[in-house]
């Protein structure tokens, strides 16, 4: 008898036990290609504008980070899961970052542990009260319901980290890039400190 793995298994309801591996090194996972954000794809998100063009010409659009969809069907009894390897960087002095999210239904919490690298998960929720957490290697990070979630990469490695959260949840990219951040992390003096951002609408 053989034990199922890979994404196959993963594509219908009810799912049958499978599993997958994510290499504790680079984040990566042989069980689908991962998808994939370059710098282009985020403009305007950092406060840089200037620091962000300069970098396109110069630098090629370099990646900024990559994660694994596993095509969970999306009920709310499955859990979706998968790492994300966010790249070292900055533009300007605003280190590297995920675009950041709510949840579809924003009442729905996720977890965050951290295999590798170091950085911040930065979290705010519509009423305004925002928060940042800490990842290095072995912390888990709880976003609660209702929170925007970002990561960002103050260090020198790859930030990797593996996520669950409630298969039903959606994400809403939408807000974010409209509205942007209140906070942003920049790097001052060689330390990563919050920011009112100045493009928050
Ligand atoms: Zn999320």
């Amino acid at each position: 008898m053989t034990k199922k793995n890979g994404p196959d298994a993963a594509l219908q309801n009810p799912l049958a036990p499978f599993n997958l591996y994510f290499s504790l090194n680079n984040g990566l996972s042989d069980a689908a290609p991962s998808l994939k954000r370059h710098l282009s794809k985020m403009k305007g998100m950092y406060a840089d504008d200037a620091a962000f063009g300069r970098l396109l010409a110069d630098g090629g659009d370099p990646l900024v980070y990559e994660f694994h969809e596993l095509g969970i069907p999306e009920s709310d009894g499955n859990l979706a899961f998968g790492t994300s390897i966010l790249y070292p960087g900055k533009v300007g002095s605003e280190y590297y970052m995920t675009k950041g999210h709510f949840h579809t239904i924003l009442d729905t919490a996720e977890v965050y542990y951290c295999i590798g690298g170091k950085g911040l998960m930065l979290m705010e929720n519509p009423e305004g009260d925002w928060d940042v957490q800490p990842f290095e290697p072995g912390r888990a990070v709880y976003v609660p319901g209702r929170y925007a979630h970002r990561s960002i990469n103050t260090g020198h490695e790859p930030l990797i980290t593996f996520y669950v959260f409630r298969a039903d949840a959606g994400h809403d990219y939408g807000t974010i890039e409209t509205k942007g951040y209140r906070k942003i992390v920049v790097e001052q003096d060689g330390l990563p400190i919050v920011l009112d951002n100045p493009k928050w609408q």
